[in-house]
């Protein structure tokens, strides 16, 4: 018996490639309140602005030339809650944009941020700081403002036209040393952990040994919390590294001294706030069967920390 078959339908011509776009637009188009709302919900309890001009470098076509700063405020999760190109860095350019993050907090009924880290403008001889100026209803709200730690320490750079003096590099890890110290039992944790590779071998090494030769940067970054030591330790401390420097000869020396007068009154700008946890657990490490708590600090910029770091 014959069967009948009916045709396929005719295929459809495929739309253009302009006119996929346009309907994936149009269809776009109506969550663009959404992804606004996602955007501009970042909220925070630590704040970071710090400014840079390295970005403004960046900008080609008509825009170029147009900015001279780009200053951003982030907060502990590193997400930018805000940001603005600017022609100059003071703090009346920089007001709308302090104006609109205050603003967005309290509008989606956020508290008050407890620390604002920032890179300059933390103290003043007289009246009010630029950042009280900036964020007065956060100030009023009790919150602390604080100097970027490693901003504070690379201020020291300056100073030095060489970077490659040997001295200096160990001066630049004492000075990380002077205003934070590791905590003692996370050290212990990570030093066990190490150990627990080969653990007859590492019976006989010394425990600073363990963490000279076999512990790495990264590890002692994200296994062990640091502690402010308090300005007058802070300043005792650097104080020894000053005069131990003293033997480069030259005006170099002449230099760091300077800076640090200079610097000595940020010393209460760079501790921690008293209380307050400044470490979250972002995950659990496993190293060689230890597990380890991963900390993601929330003082200052992440960046800086790790060149800190580097020179150490
Ligand atoms: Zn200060």
């Amino acid at each position: 018996m014959r069967q009948t078959f009916q045709a396929p339908p005719a295929q459809k011509q495929l739309p253009t490639a302009r006119l996929l776009r346009h309907a994936f637009l149009l269809a776009e188009a109506n969550n663009v309140q959404d992804y606004r709302s996602q955007i501009l919900s970042t909220f925070g309890t630590v704040m970071k602005m710090d400014s840079t001009k390295k970005v403004v470098k960046k900008l080609s076509g008509q825009g170029r030339g147009s900015a001279e700063w780009f200053t951003s405020i982030g907060n502990e999760y590193s997400q930018i809650v805000s940001f603005v190109l600017t022609c100059e860095e003071s703090a009346q350019k920089l007001q709308p944009m302090c104006r609109g993050v205050m603003d967005r907090f309290q509008l989606a009924y956020q508290p008050v941020p407890k620390i604002l880290y920032i890179d300059r403008g933390c103290c003043r001889d007289q009246g009010p700081t630029a950042a009280e100026t900036m964020f007065q209803e956060w100030f009023d709200g009790a919150m602390v403002v604080r100097l970027d730690i490693f901003h504070w320490i690379h201020r020291f750079d300056a100073a030095v036209r060489t970077d490659s003096h040997s001295k200096y590099g160990v001066f630049k890890s004492a000075l990380a040393g002077a205003v934070l110290a590791y905590n003692r039992t996370d050290l212990e944790l990570l030093i066990k952990a190490i150990r627990a590779k080969d653990p007859d071998t590492f019976k006989s090494v010394l425990e600073q040994d363990v963490v000279r030769l076999y512990v790495t940067r990264g590890q002692l970054q994200h296994h062990v919390r640091r502690v402010t030591l308090g300005a007058q330790e802070t300043f005792r401390l650097i104080h020894l590294a000053i005069e131990e420097l003293k033997g480069l000869a030259g005006p170099e020396w002449r230099a760091i001294n300077e800076m640090w007068v200079g610097q000595q009154r940020h010393l209460e700008c760079i501790q921690d706030p008293p209380g307050m946890n400044m470490y979250r657990v972002a995950r659990t490490t496993t190293i060689n069967g230890v597990d380890l708590p991963y900390y993601k600090s929330l003082r200052g910029c992440n960046s800086l920390e790790l060149k800190a770091n580097e020179s150490s």
